[in-house]
């Protein structure tokens, strides 16, 4: 390390991605959190995303083929992803991004993708946060995968947060609100849709409807982390996040 590095190290020491904690130069995760990953273990049930082992879903079918993520939204994954979705920690996104890379490249080896695509935010929430952490995500994706991430979905109109509703209301909550890309863009496309949580999977599901209703061929799904917990606090709160920055 130069004398610099060194110094500036000393002077902005490096924090763990995840949990905050000062780390060796070099590192992004500290020992702790590494040793504690929620990984989605063995071989996973590709309706839900579980392992199989977790799998209580009966292959109930959505409108994208299959979804795969290396991570259960728990313990230090969850904190890294509110940390980049709240707390303006946009680095975070590459960490994730490499994730689920792997995890892509593991399961959906004999797939070619023709784009990656993301879960689309409103411009109001856009300026809020100063990024969508999903389309951040799927272009670290692109950058590995060699695939374009592509604008491919909007959101025409606003939603309540879905973490503040039960299942049954999530599914009324996002109908409708997304809006695909002409037919041209889309006509014959397999598209890799990409999102930061899983939880009841609603906002995936209605996003690959209005995909194939645009014209697309078949829509796949990988995320960052799928909640085990219906009710669990997939978005958590902003008294949460403040805490911390
Ligand atoms: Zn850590
Ligand atoms: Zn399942």
């Amino acid at each position: 390390m130069s004398v610099l590095r060194k110094i500036h190290h000393l002077l902005f020491p490096r924090r763990c991605l995840l949990c905050g904690t000062v780390i060796k130069a070099g590192d992004r995760i500290c020992e702790g959190c590494n040793e504690s990953l929620p990984f989605i273990g063995g071989s996973p049930c590709f309706f839900c995303g579980f392992s199989k082992s977790d799998c209580r879903c009966n292959q109930r079918r959505h409108f994208y083929d299959a979804i795969v993520a290396p991570f259960y939204y728990e313990g230090e994954v969850a904190k890294g992803i509110r940390r980049l979705k709240f707390s303006g920690k946009a680095e975070n996104a590459d960490y994730f991004g490499e994730a689920v890379s792997v995890c892509i490249g593991h399961f959906y080896s004999e797939l070619k993708f023709d784009y990656l695509t993301f879960v689309p935010e409103t411009e109001d929430v856009i300026n809020e946060r100063g990024y969508n952490q999903s389309r951040l995500i799927s272009e670290s994706i692109s950058k590995r995968l060699n695939v374009p991430t592509k604008e491919l979905l909007y959101k025409i109109f606003p939603t309540k947060p879905q973490r503040t509703l039960s299942a049954a209301e999530r599914v009324g909550n996002v109908l409708g609100v997304f809006e695909a890309a002409d037919e041209a863009e889309l006509k014959g496309k397999r598209i890799l849709l990409i999102d930061d949580i899983k939880t009841t999977g609603s906002t995936l599901n209605e996003c690959a409807k209005s995909l194939l209703i645009g014209g697309a061929d078949s829509v796949f799904c990988a995320v960052a982390a799928i909640s085990r917990s219906r009710n669990q606090d997939a978005d958590t709160t902003a008294s949460e996040t403040a805490s911390q920055k």
